[in-house]
């Protein structure tokens, strides 16, 4: 998407070779447009999977997946953080999930009424890079019994294993932005 690759030179800024700070698009501000674009491409690109419900994650993926979810009319669910031990209860799904950034680990919770067998659901998520956070949510919506129609991920770190793995596994994964390598002042695309 070349109005998310042109915003990414615009404003990030290469913190090391494996992060890229997003915070005016992604993670501290929102830029609507932007954002309704994002979710208008994530329609685009899944329009056609009977998509039921939308899953991302507190708090960066919110805004993607809302507008994503305003354009394919249909509810979305945000797992929670939780920072204290958080195992299964009969109301909710809870899996342990290590944050690349903030280096600890969280466990990501769901409540059950909101995952049903009859689901078709499209993981959304700002980031990919090991790709923990998004097996966190396959792993959820694999217990729930609800059907994984595929992973939209705004901007992939492809020098990272995460969508790979994942798209190995017979995920289908589309990234907005594809970043093939990170230096100081240099950010490159696929
Ligand atoms: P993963 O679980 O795939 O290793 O990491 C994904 C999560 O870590 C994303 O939800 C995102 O919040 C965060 N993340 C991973 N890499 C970056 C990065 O380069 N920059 C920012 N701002 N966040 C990242």
């Amino acid at each position: 998407m070349e109005l998310l690759k042109q915003r990414i030179r615009e404003v990030g800024t290469v913190l090391s070779n494996e992060v890229i700070k997003l915070d005016a698009i992604l993670n501290h501000a929102v830029d609507p447009a932007l954002t309704t674009a994002m979710g208008r491409e994530f329609t685009r690109l899944f329009r056609e999977d009977n998509v039921t419900k939308i899953l991302t994650i507190e708090s960066s993926g919110i805004p993607i997946a809302f507008a994503a979810a305003q354009d394919l009319n249909v509810p979305m669910v945000f797992a929670r953080r939780k920072k204290s031990l958080n195992s299964d209860t009969s109301e909710t799904y809870s899996e342990r999930v290590p944050s690349f950034t903030k280096g600890y680990v969280t466990d990501i919770m769901v409540s059950r009424e909101f995952l049903t067998a009859e689901d078709r659901i499209l993981v959304i998520d700002d980031f990919i890079a090991n790709g923990d956070a998004a097996r966190g949510l396959i792993r959820i919506i694999r217990r729930s019994g609800a059907h994984l129609v595929g992973v939209g991920i705004a901007v992939e770190k492809s020098f990272q294993a995460g969508g790979r793995t994942i798209r190995e596994s017979g995920v289908r994964v589309e990234s907005l932005a594809k970043i093939t390598s990170l230096a100081p002042g240099r950010i490159e695309f696929e």
